[in-house]
């Protein structure tokens, strides 16, 4: 039994693409070494922005468990569960928001960032500013020792620590106050070098057929400064290259470093040797997503079994909570 815990969630707005393989699920698969794991689809969270049309939200939640597993995260190792299966998440949820004050909310940097950069929704709600409430509860109910996150998502948990101290100061000792892991910043970004997201339709999916990934490769933008195929490119500015980085030998990796500054290679045949060992390195995961697709039954008992697991840490964590609140 491992003695540390940590708690990680994705929102389920669409299917895994490769910026979430790279900045968060190869991450969550060293944790399953060191920590009991418990990783949740964070349905709850998807509904703060996507409440208008909420298909998507389901239509995402096996999809997902279905590259998690494909990805190699064991859910024989680690807990898998869906927040909104688990009550107690609302009602701890609302508990820490009779305790947080406004201005903490008002405050905290994501919040700005991401009404700016999901204009297009109408995002000026109770819930989504409540965003880092929900995701304390989501944390301290399974009384976390860590949270694995990229940068974006460090002052949330900074505001978790805060919410369970303040918690503990005002009631008695439940929490533990919960490290943040910071979870590499992975370089990989979308087609057309943006952000990957879904929502710029310039990712890559890990479900994408090969024949859908030659396409997306083919359209990636590379060295900007490199207009004609006999100018020497810039490998350290190509996104192309960033990925040569990860699936490419490393030997023609440096090989392709050199012919590229040479203009000794083209754009097209760099593109078509990357493309190769991206569908190589993604073909096993293909293998496993497709004997599970054969197999829903699996998945669903996979789901059963973590809500389970989650439940009955949750009710505990919620006993101590009411006696301490007495309420
Ligand atoms: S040759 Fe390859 S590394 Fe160089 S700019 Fe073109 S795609 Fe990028």
């Amino acid at each position: 039994m491992k003695e540390k815990r940590i708690v990680s969630g994705l929102r389920p707005t669409g299917k895994t693409h490769l910026g979430h393989l790279h900045g968060a699920l190869n991450n969550w698969k060293k944790l399953q070494d060191d920590y009991e794991c418990f990783y949740f689809i964070a349905d709850w969270h998807a509904l703060t922005s996507e409440y208008a049309d909420t298909g998507i939200i389901k239509d995402s939640i096996y999809d997902i468990i279905i590259d998690w597993i494909s990805v190699g995260l064991d859910p024989e190792i680690s807990t898998f569960f869906v927040q909104s299966h688990i009550k107690e998440h609302a009602e701890l949820h609302l508990i820490f928001s009779m305790i947080t004050p406004l201005p903490w909310l008002e405050r905290n940097p994501t919040y700005k960032e991401q009404l700016r950069e999901l204009s297009q929704k109408d995002l000026q709600t109770y819930g989504f500013m409540g965003y880092p409430v929900l995701q304390a509860a989501d944390i301290l109910m399974y009384k976390a020792h860590g949270v694995p996150v990229g940068e974006d998502q460090a002052p949330h948990v900074e505001m978790t620590r805060e919410i369970a101290r303040r918690f503990n100061n005002f009631y008695q000792e439940v929490f533990p106050i919960p490290d943040v892991l910071l979870t590499p910043t992975s370089k990989l970004i979308g087609i057309d070098r943006r952000k990957m997201s879904k929502s710029y339709h310039n990712a890559i999916f890990l479900s994408d057929t090969s024949e859908k990934i030659n396409e997306k490769v083919s359209q990636m933008i590379t060295d900007p400064q490199r207009k004609r195929r006999a100018d020497p490119g810039n490998p350290d500015v190509c996104n192309v290259f960033s990925f040569h980085e990860i699936y490419t030998p490393n030997e023609i990796v440096q090989q392709i470093d050199g012919d590229c500054r040479t203009a000794a290679i083209g754009c097209v045949d760099c593109k078509k040797i990357m493309a190769k060992n991206l569908n190589n390195a993604l073909s096993p995961f293909r293998e496993k997503r497709r004997e599970l697709e054969s197999d829903i039954s699996k998945v669903r008992d996979i789901i059963e079994n973590g809500d389970t697991r989650a439940t009955s840490i949750a009710r505990e964590t919620m006993a101590e909570v009411r006696e301490a609140v007495r309420i």
